[in-house]
């Protein structure tokens, strides 16, 4: 029987862009050149779950980290990835590889090297509120809610591997780090 018994994590809308907030997916439905990269390697593919679309659906706006930085968020980011651990744990107690997670750098969420952080609260109605807001929007070295959430729970099971990640900004210019990456 054929099997690699190498397998990546990949952030959900990695797979299906239709997951993203509207307005900030560069390609129509999967992210073709990733997923060519990671089938070249023979790597099999476990898609996380999308938790501002579970959470929030598809009419959200995008937020900040610190608007998710709350309780019952983390806790359901667990929730969602009780399953996940779950066959990460089987698959390396049977001497699989778990390569790697790739997440989404700026997503509030996924994000591994970067994530979005701002003064993003309060009243919208008029737009000197809106211009404040918008100035005070950063990216800051920092992982995600839902990665935080996913390393520590694989921390928990002494389960380590690398997360690496793609550019929400500029999705492309992410591929020769990632092609880098899988080479290893
Ligand atoms: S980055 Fe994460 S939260 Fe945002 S759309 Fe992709 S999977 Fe969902």
């Amino acid at each position: 029987m054929k099997r690699s018994r190498k397998i990546i994590m990949v952030s959900h809308c990695i797979l299906n862009s239709n997951s993203k907030v509207e307005g900030l997916s560069q390609y129509q439905g999967i992210f073709k050149e990733l997923i060519d990269m990671i089938d070249e390697k023979e790597i099999g593919i476990i898609q996380l779950p999308c938790p501002e679309m579970i959470i929030y659906g598809i009419k959200r706006w995008g937020h900040v980290k610190e608007q998710f930085d709350t309780l019952f968020y983390r806790n359901n980011c667990r929730k969602m990835l009780e399953f996940i651990i779950g066959q990460v744990k089987s698959y390396i107690d049977t001497g699989y590889k778990i390569v790697g997670v790739i997440g989404i750098d700026g997503s509030p969420s996924c994000g591994v090297n970067l994530t979005c952080s701002g003064d993003w609260e309060g009243d919208s109605s008029s737009k000197d509120s809106i211009d404040h807001k918008i100035k005070n929007l950063k990216e800051i070295k920092a992982l995600g809610i839902f990665m935080e959430e996913l390393k520590r729970y694989l921390e928990e099971y002494n389960i380590e591997v690398p997360f690496v990640a793609i550019n929400e900004n500029d999705v492309y210019s992410s591929l020769n780090d990632i092609s880098e990456f899988l080479n290893k």
